[in-house]
């Protein structure tokens, strides 16, 4: 295959062509969710990225294979051994057990993936399943010498690495007063950056899950789980490794120096970092107390479609800044926009040579570092074309395998001329009748359908979801 896909590629500082280990095929690794809270739309906007960039991928014509983990044993603010156990954190808050907390917030994860049209990956695998292989991994370490014992944790030596800030031109002094803001001094450690792989001594009094090892009844570091899973489904030789700009120091730095001193050669190529989400404050995060989710987009009347296309009109490598004032122009572009398609008809042939020419426009802006901007600035040429509304229509259904817009699908706004508190309550009502069957209430989901229609509104089931209409 002609091979032109280009991406910034933090390792080398560089916008690359991307060569595979295995020609036509990606090896695509995720950092996951850590499951005790809801996931905020700045987590998702780099989700929604990743999603871009597989979709991509596969529409230039490459097999990818993704696996994406989830972290859901005692994940802590930084590596060190203090601060709260977040998982037990959420349990208390919520009186269930952690794996309860686990379940339900990988559920609510999935949820919001699949309102923003993000496809699950290929391979999900549970950080808890995966004990044994961490626990090799560390002897493999410790065997080697790139790990120690102190204190009954096991830890990782950076200083047997001879060039351990792989990602970045920062010094080292640099580097540390970002690692200090959450980080007490461990005494254990031999160096700074030292970080524990398996801890069985723990400052917190009741770390949840703990599992038997070879270094006493504990559990694992936060780096260690992405070494592991991507390696028991990728094997030794990765190709992508995607996440938010935040990743990059100290987690996928560590992931770094683990996985190629266990290996003994280099592990992966290429490394995909999507920058962060901030409001006019700053960046958003959980911490910071009230933060936004889909569920909370959708309560105030936004379509989770607008807010991808929000983030699929910037550049993944910029920050980007969020505010209800971009998102209701977004939201009124969007509506004009779907509107503008389904005003296109069906009749006639396929142009194919004007499909070929916009298809090569669409998948040259993708090779182009992920240009999305430019890719929905086609969809907009392409409207205005002249040409007939059949090559229009196939086309933007193809564009849409990557964009994911549910450009033919959606509801056109202006047509429906329902207010936003009606809208929401519609929105609401389907979900409820969603959980209904999933629970196989089929009388409940009957009886919503019945209260909907009471009120003139006809849903329908499609393949791509539940859709609505004013009667
Ligand atoms: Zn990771």
């Amino acid at each position: 295959m002609e091979n032109k896909f280009q991406f910034y590629n933090t390792l080398t500082r560089k916008v690359e062509t991307i060569i595979p280990h295995e020609e036509g095929k990606i090896a695509m690794y995720t950092c996951g969710p850590t499951v005790y809270h809801y996931a905020h739309i700045g987590n998702l906007r780099s989700y929604i990225m990743e999603d871009v960039l597989e979709k991509a991928l596969r529409y230039v014509g490459y097999d990818v294979k993704r696996v994406m983990n989830i972290t859901d044993v005692g994940h802590l603010s930084s590596d060190a051994d203090t601060g709260e156990d977040k998982m037990l954190k959420g349990a208390k808050r919520e009186h269930k057990t952690v794996m309860e907390i686990a379940q339900f917030y990988t559920d609510a994860f999935f949820d919001d993936c699949k309102k923003l049209n993000i496809k699950t990956p290929d391979v999900v695998e549970p950080a808890t399943n995966c004990i044994p292989e961490f626990i090799h991994m560390v002897e493999v370490l410790l065997e080697k010498g790139f790990a120690y014992v102190a204190g009954g944790n096991v830890y990782f030596d950076t200083s047997r690495l001879p060039d351990y800030y792989v990602f970045s031109s920062q010094s080292e002094k640099e580097l540390l007063v970002g690692v200090r803001d959450d980080v007490e001094e461990d005494a254990n450690k031999k160096n700074k950056n030292d970080f524990v792989l398996w801890f069985t001594k723990s400052k917190f009094e009741d770390q949840a899950l703990k599992w038997e090892s070879p270094w006493g009844v504990g559990y694992p570091g936060w780096h260690i789980e992405c070494s592991c899973i991507s390696m028991k489904h990728l094997g030794e030789y990765m190709d992508i490794h995607c996440g938010g700009v935040d990743n990059i120091f100290p987690h996928h730095t560590n992931e770094i120096a683990q996985s190629e001193s266990y290996l003994g050669h280099k592990w992966c190529n290429y490394w995909f970092h999507v920058n962060h989400l901030n409001d006019k404050s700053g960046k958003m995060s959980k911490s910071k107390g009230d933060f936004l989710t889909v569920s909370l987009l959708q309560e105030k009347g936004y379509d989770p479609m607008v807010y991808r296309m929000f983030c699929l009109q910037s550049h993944y490598r910029k920050p980007l800044e969020f505010s209800y004032e971009v998102l209701d122009n977004m939201s009124a572009a969007y509506g004009k926009l779907v509107k503008k398609i389904a005003e296109l008809g069906e009749d006639g042939a396929v142009n194919e040579q004007c499909f070929a020419s916009y298809r090569e426009r669409f998948s040259d802006a993708l090779c182009n570092d992920m240009n999305t901007s430019m890719a929905i600035t086609i969809v907009y040429d392409l409207l205005k074309e002249d040409t007939n509304d059949a090559t229009k229509l196939a086309l933007i259904k193809d564009f849409d395998r990557v964009l994911s817009l549910n450009l033919t699908t959606a509801q056109s706004k202006e047509s429906q001329s329902v207010d936003a508190e009606l809208e929401a309550y519609i929105l609401a009502k389907i979900e409820e009748r969603k959980e209904a069957k999933k629970a196989k209430d089929f009388a409940k989901a009957d009886a919503i359908r019945e209260e909907l229609l009471a009120k003139g509104i006809a849903i329908k089931d499609t393949r791509e979801g539940v859709v609505w209409s004013v009667q």
